[in-house]
């Protein structure tokens, strides 16, 4: 990290998740130069301990300069216009008009957007989807994000909800979602399914994840999962395989409606990298329509790691301000 420049008004992001808050700075080329944390106070607080949270990274990224514009990235579904956020499951804001709020608090213009949309900007603009003209750009973490790019442009839809993948239906009657319908495809291929997965398995073969678990299924994360996984462990490698084989089930499906050049992988659970990926790409041939008559899409990792949605934050204040 670099002193801050005095005097020159700040441009930040600030990614707003349902655990925490990443306000960052960027050079032109979308690399981070500065960063600020907060916990995120909860969902069911008053709207203004959140923004309070905001603030405080917001001011240690601004380090004494003024503040020229802010985006943010919100875990929810924002209106087209991006001016409220109507609905956020792990945040406390509901049909709420959060940027003109933090627009007067902050004394400066804020742009709103969905977090997956800031991710898929990022991707575009600096990142894997870079110089593609249609991408999908699908975020693997505690569910599925994603968002369609279209002449480097993201599909907003008529509510501004465009890209919420995850909820589609892959199984009838199938695992119960905390949308609360069934068979939401985000309970076969994310981090929460690939914890289920392995869950279910635990007693029925020998595992390292017994012992990182501490004899407690019920403790198990994600990241005892990619531990075991990386030490060989098949109960772990199974799981992996199986959320991978069902991203590429939903990924063909996605592929087949919109016949995109290019399919970019984010998120937490896409640091597996080929674990991942392999299976995902084995299951998008099979199932795609046509696949020996036409070319796939690439099926790529994303590049810019857990920053990525507030460097497409910062990238949407910017154009706010041209
Ligand atoms: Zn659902």
């Amino acid at each position: 990290m670099t002193e801050a420049p005095p005097g020159v008004p700040l441009v930040s992001g600030i990614d707003v998740g349902g655990t925490k808050v990443l306000a960052v700075e960027t050079d032109a080329g979308g690399g981070v130069v500065r960063t600020a944390r907060r916990e995120t106070p909860g969902r069911l607080v008053e709207p203004r301990l959140v923004e309070d949270a905001l603030t405080a990274a917001l001011l240690d990224v601004a380090e004494g300069r003024d503040v020229a514009a802010v985006g943010l990235a919100a875990a929810g579904f924002v209106d087209r216009a991006g001016e409220r956020v109507r609905f956020a499951p792990h945040l406390p804001w509901r049909d709420d008009p959060v940027r003109d709020r933090l627009a007067a608090r902050w004394g400066a213009p804020v742009a709103l957007d969905n977090d997956a949309n800031c991710v898929a900007r990022a991707e575009s603009t600096y990142g894997a989807a870079r110089g593609y003209d249609s991408a999908l750009v699908i975020t693997l973490g505690t569910g599925i994000g994603g968002a369609v790019l279209l002449d480097g442009t993201v599909v907003r839809g008529r509510n501004g909800m465009a890209g919420e993948f995850g909820h589609m239906q892959v199984v009838p009657d199938g695992q119960p979602c905390e949308c609360g319908r069934r068979g939401c495809w985000e309970q076969y291929s994310s981090g929460n399914a690939l914890v289920r997965l392995a869950r279910d398995q635990i007693g029925r073969m020998p595992t390292l994840l017994d012992e990182l678990c501490g004899g407690d299924p019920g403790r198990l994360t994600g990241l005892m999962v990619s531990r075991a996984a990386e030490e060989g462990d098949l109960l772990a490698r199974q799981a992996f395989a199986s959320v991978g084989d069902w991203l590429g089930v939903g990924v063909a499906n996605l592929v087949a409606a919109l016949d995109p050049e290019v399919v970019v992988i984010g998120g937490g659970v896409s640091a597996a990298g080929d674990r991942l990926l392999e299976p995902a790409r084995a299951a998008m041939s099979r199932v795609l329509v046509g696949s020996g008559h036409r070319d796939v899409p690439d099926l790529v990792r994303a590049h810019l790691g857990p920053a990525a949605g507030a460097i497409g934050a910062v990238d949407l204040a910017r154009s706010f301000l041209t």
